[in-house]
């Protein structure tokens, strides 16, 4: 199938033949139609399968059709709500590009940076606006953001964003908008809470599902490494200096994880740099523009930080830490192998990781190759550590930290 099939027009299509697209990707050939169609739609599809253009490239059709004619106050009549800025980001580029050949201008809103700029943009105006829920409300609550003439409204990354806590910025961000609007939503997964907002949001949705998750990792060979915890580090400098080749991710459950790892990388000379919730938004950007254009080879990354970002040609990912929630290891190897091309992806296994090693490949339905051969092998009959403070009983309960009790958001 051709782009113009799906009823884009010209400034459109030519935008997409200079990046270099030749079909629609299967996402794009079901959401495009049903979207220009004005249908409420859920897609369930995650980063990779060209997702973004498949609400960007309609929803700029649509604006395209009825442009507004004064130049001066456009109003905004498109709303995307990205869980983190740097999807944000990556969703504005993504417009920028499809709407070169359009007078249809796109505006960004995050927080962590400054808001001045971010105000004389609106005051401008802008036909679509991305935006972090966060600063949105605010910006929308000092009265710099009109959400009365929304006519779509996308929720991109929903599951994300429901376990970043933010279920009530999004139930507000839908009540500020017309209620007549069309929404779309985008998640990943699709768990009970995404499903119920969909029930509470969306009108008569057209369902839409791609990439079954074990096909999403067939192009990528999946090793599986035992070691002893304390012996993870050790594989990983192995793996690095005999193995590993290009360029890389490692993902980490803890930030403090990273910085560890960060470090100790960093002192063999090794081409590296993080991201994660604790870094400021310059210094995550900064990290994945080093990456981006190669000037390091070397990420390190907890998932929600790493959630979503497009980097392409990513040859490994090393799990050096077992995510407990198999969907998660899907998303982490997913990122390697894209456009057809082979990836690997490395998973160090301790003890305690063994059940969730089960549940991966329950998942995936597919059993993980087993490296045995290798110099920090773990003892088979090893058990999980168990860690027992003196202090125990005092502190099972209530094991939340302030931030959290207070509802803190972010908590990546
Ligand atoms: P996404 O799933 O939106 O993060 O997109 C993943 C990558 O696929 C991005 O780098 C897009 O530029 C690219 N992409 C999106 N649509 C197409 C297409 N029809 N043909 C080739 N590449 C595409």
């Amino acid at each position: 199938m051709q782009f113009k099939e799906l009823g884009l027009n010209k400034p459109i299509v030519k935008a997409i033949a200079e990046k270099g697209y030749e079909n629609p990707t299967l996402v794009q050939e079901k959401t495009i139609p049903l979207v220009i169609d004005n249908k409420d739609v859920i897609v369930s599809a995650q980063t990779g399968t060209g997702k973004t253009a498949a609400f960007a490239l309609p929803i700029l059709q649509r604006l395209f059709d009825k442009q507004d004619a004064s130049k001066k106050g456009k109003k905004t009549r498109a709303l995307i709500i990205s869980p983190t800025r740097e999807l944000a980001q990556q969703i504005e580029e993504n417009f920028n590009t499809y709407s070169k050949y359009t007078s249809l201008k796109t505006g960004i809103v995050f927080g962590g940076v400054s808001i001045e700029p971010q105000k004389v943009m609106l005051r401008k105006g802008v036909d679509v606006l991305i935006a972090t829920p966060g600063r949105l409300l605010d910006l929308h609550k000092q009265d710099f953001v009109n959400l009365d003439f929304i006519e779509t409204l996308v929720l991109d990354e929903a599951d994300l964003m429901l376990d970043m806590g933010f279920i009530d910025d999004v139930n507000k961000i839908n009540r500020l908008c017309h209620q007549q609007k069309q929404t779309l939503l985008f998640s990943a997964t699709m768990p009970y809470k995404v499903v119920e907002l969909a029930k509470t949001i969306l009108k008569d949705p057209i369902k839409i599902e791609v990439t079954p998750t074990s096909s999403t990792v067939k192009g990528v060979h999946q090793l599986l490494f035992y070691v002893p915890k304390e012996q993870k580090i050790e594989l990983c400098m192995h793996l690095l200096k005999n193995s590993i080749k290009g360029s890389l991710i490692i993902f980490r459950r803890t930030k403090y994880g990273v910085d560890k790892l960060e470090k100790i990388l960093l002192n063999n000379n090794y081409k590296v740099d993080s991201i994660h919730g604790d870094k400021s938004q310059d210094l995550r950007q900064e990290a994945l523009q080093k990456f981006k254009k190669g000037e390091i080879n070397i990420l390190i990354a907890t998932d929600v930080a790493a959630r979503g970002i497009d980097v392409k040609n990513i040859d490994t990912v090393i799990n050096f830490d077992v995510p407990n929630i198999s969907e998660t290891y899907v998303h982490r190897i997913g990122r390697t192998g894209r456009a057809g091309q082979n990836g690997s992806a490395f998973s160090f296994c301790s003890a305690d990781e063994k059940d969730y090693i089960i549940s991966i490949q329950k998942l995936i339905n597919k059993q993980l190759d087993v490296i045995e051969d290798h110099p920090y092998p773990l003892d088979p009959q090893a058990k999980p550590e168990v860690h027992k403070s003196p202090n125990s009983s005092k502190y099972r309960k209530g094991r939340k930290s302030e931030a959290s009790k207070n509802k803190k958001k972010r908590w990546y």
